[in-house]
């Protein structure tokens, strides 16, 4: 694409409301819009009447297919392309047809999809449902120009199947309930509220040639070998560096796809390790944020590739160096523009905005294992707790002004001032002063304030948002119906709102922390609060199906008891999949390429040695000597550990089938401590062998050669 604004092509793939209002008769658009804002169910005949303009666009477009875009549990998207064409006529002429029916429901194989065991008890059947509320676009990629309509994934009786279902429930539990709490502060005016979230992505970026190189990274998206290079990202030199061009071209491409996506690409930068990078979008509705998110992973790997390079999502490629993750900023904002999570200038006394503090503050701390869940996924395994990203434990960072107006209400019943920023001197005249926040920022907190919205920086960067979410809307709505169950019956309700707000701080005021989480000490001040440091994804599954859990789900419609169960039974089977995967690729990289590239080199040390005896008796030999000591010695170290993973594995991929629950856990106990031990002698390995013989290259070779 050439030169062009980016208002020019902003949005221009998207089937927006402008496109809409264009295209639709006046009362079809208006009709349409009562559906998207939740005040009325979709009629047929709209329906009819927006696919026809929707596939008019789209041929315009030069599209020749649709397809159902959804989001399985597999955590990425799916589509099925339907080609646009009628059954030829007797004249042997197609035409491009696409109707209501087909706009509002799809009807893919749900039993290639996870299920979680709601297949084995229902039907196989699974049907797709339009998303009226998120905007169809079409995805021109190498199949062609697609027409690409968000959709929801359901099985024949009505489970959800998919992560956009419950994130549609959990947004409805949450604008019913932040209503209440509104209304009983005299608001009259708001009609919905909605959760607002932006999403900063992670991710690296290396030469597509040395990625295709190594098997680990193919198949499963970090190194599973691989030594320290000589330079790590112990200069910080990285962190906001200047963009190297050939990643600046890639850059550039990616910002344009995703504009014409509509997807609002606004920050890039260089992240901490060396090729990490960046990428957030402008905050918007929950659920059209997910989808954007998904196309904005989908958009960075696919434009990669036509820059010879790969795009790692994995949240942890490489050992020793900082892994990548998501930084999910969420509010609660109203159809008329009021934030609920904007404390204003001096909080102390915003009543309402301190409720709603309070409320939260609640929310995280009951389920502050759900939180952990939400996050789990097999790869952010290695990464939360390990000092470069927030720590297994849940905790708030509310900053200075916030925290001192809490501990007045705690310890005074009430808070009579606010801290404020003031200036922050340049001590240049030529520069600005700059207006201080409130509040400085902390890097190390899962879930810290920032401003006028909470940002939850646990999620993987491969992972989806939704679940993310889904837990956050759900939470809330919890605590704010709690909060107006009570509210809504006192008789002075100054008074009643006073106390509860002083009640709530009191009660969780153990789940604030604006200190280092990095630090071992807040492991130990954690567990002596009684907080959940949850390590692994095997133990954060179980939080799904607490009696807390169902009962929170069940009561807001948003997960069905079996629809939980599912979902833990899919978790399981997915962390018991990708191990496995890990561990025989691993036995086959060891098997196939390090062994025998050892043996090559143990037998060119013994030539070298035998052939310099030959030659001069009296030469010293002892440094190929000693070398192929301890060459030898790693090699046999790698022959029994190899022998050790293949063991484990097998033990644990033969009791998957019957029972993943405890699969999963072998994965855990015994295949990744064996995977360990494997990897242990061969990064030694790698360090003394000759780099000609090496089978693969190193991480300095895919870091610093981008
Ligand atoms: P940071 O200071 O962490 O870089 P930014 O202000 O750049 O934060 O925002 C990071 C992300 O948060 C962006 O995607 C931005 O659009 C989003 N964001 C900003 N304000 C809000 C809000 N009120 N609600 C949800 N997301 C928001
Ligand atoms: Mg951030």
């Amino acid at each position: 694409m050439g030169m062009s604004n980016v208002s020019d092509i902003f949005g221009s793939n998207v089937f927006s409301d402008a496109v809409m209002r264009e295209r639709l008769p006046k009362k079809v658009y208006a009709e349409l819009k009562k559906t998207i804002e939740g005040r009325e169910d979709l009629n047929p005949m709209v329906a009819e009447v927006v696919a026809n303009a929707m596939k008019e666009w789209a041929l315009e477009k030069g599209a020749t297919h649709y397809s159902h875009w959804f989001q399985p549990m597999t955590g990425i998207t799916a589509e099925k392309h339907d080609a646009f064409i009628s059954a030829p006529h007797s004249d042997g002429k197609v035409l491009e047809e696409f109707s209501g029916k087909e706009l509002i429901k799809g009807e893919p194989d749900a039993s290639s999809f996870p299920s979680g065991g709601l297949r084995a008890t229902f039907e196989a059947r699974g049907y797709t449902a339009w998303d009226c509320t998120s905007p169809a676009f079409v995805k021109e990629d190498a199949a062609g120009v697609i027409l690409c309509i968000p959709t929801a994934f359901c099985s024949y009786t009505g489970e959800a199947l998919d992560k956009k279902t419950p994130l549609l429930r959990s947004m409805e539990a949450l604008n019913a309930q932040a209503l209440r709490i509104l209304r009983l502060f005299g608001n009259t005016t708001s009609k919905r509220v909605t959760p607002s979230v932006g999403a900063e992505q992670e991710y690296f970026l290396v030469n597509r040639e040395k990625y295709l190189q190594r098997k680990d990274l193919v198949f499963t998206g970090r190194t599973l070998f691989g030594a320290m290079p000589p330079k790590g990202q112990e200069m910080d030199d990285h962190y906001f560096g200047a963009i190297l061009e050939r990643v600046g071209a890639y850059m550039k491409d990616v910002n344009e796809e995703l504009w014409k996506l509509g997807v609002s690409a606004k920050t890039q930068h260089n992240e901490v390790a060396p090729a990490q990078h960046e990428l957030a979008p402008i905050y918007s509705t929950a659920n059209v944020a997910v989808d954007h998110n998904q196309l904005v992973m989908e958009t960075l790997k696919k434009v990669a590739m036509r820059h010879g390079l790969t795009c790692l999502l994995h949240e942890k490629p490489f050992k020793g160096v900082n892994g990548s993750g998501k930084h999910n900023n969420w509010s609660i904002v109203t159809d008329d523009g009021i934030n609920m999570l904007d404390p204003g200038v001096t909080p102390h006394e915003n009543i309402q905005f301190l409720l709603v503090l309070a409320c939260i503050l609640k929310a995280v701390d009951i389920h502050a294992d759900l939180l952990r869940e939400s996050a789990a996924d097999v790869g952010n395994e290695h990464r939360l707790g390990a000092n470069e990203a927030p720590p297994a434990i849940i905790s708030v960072f509310l900053g200075e002004q916030l925290e001192d107006v809490i501990s007045q209400l705690i310890s005074t019943g009430e808070a009579t001032h606010s801290k404020q920023g003031g200036t922050l001197k340049t001590g240049v005249s030529s520069l600005p002063d700059l207006v201080k926040d409130a509040t400085d920022r902390n890097r190390t907190s899962p879930f810290a304030f920032t401003g006028n919205k909470f940002e939850f920086r646990m999620v993987g960067s491969r992972d989806s948002i939704g679940e993310a979410n889904v837990v956050l809307n759900a939470v809330v709505a919890e605590a704010f119906a709690e909060a107006a169950d009570i509210l809504e019956k006192s008789e002075d309700f100054e008074m009643a709102v006073h106390d509860l707000i002083k009640e709530y701080l009191a009660d969780h005021q153990r789940i604030i922390f604006n200190g280092n989480g990095y630090a071992e000490a807040w492991v130990e001040e954690a567990q002596r609060r009684g907080l959940p440091n949850i390590r692994s994804m095997v133990d954060a599954i179980p939080a799904l199906v607490t009696e807390k859990a169902v009962k929170l789900y069940e009561r807001f419609g948003i997960y069905t008891s079996a629809e939980l169960q599912s979902r833990a039974e899919i978790q399981y089977d997915t962390y018991a999949k990708a191990v496995n995967i890990e561990a025989r690729t691993m036995i086959d990289m060891a098997g196939k390429q390090i062994i025998p590239a050892v043996i090559k080199a143990v037998k060119a040390l013994a030539d070298s040695m035998a052939s310099v005896a030959a030659a001069c008796p009296e030469a010293d030999v002892s440094v190929q000597k000693e070398l192929l000591l301890e060459t030898s010695a790693y090699l046999s170290e790698t022959k029994v550990a190899l022998a050790a993973l293949q063991e484990a594995a097998s033990k644990a991929s033969a009791v998957r089938e019957e029972n993943a629950c405890q699969a999963a856990h072998m994965c855990h106990d015994l295949v990744m401590p064996a995977m360990e031990d494997l990897r242990a002698p061969v990064d030694h390995l790698e360090m003394i062998v000759d780099k000609s013989m090496w089978p693969m290259p190193s991480y300095g070779d895919l870091m610093f050669e981008v």
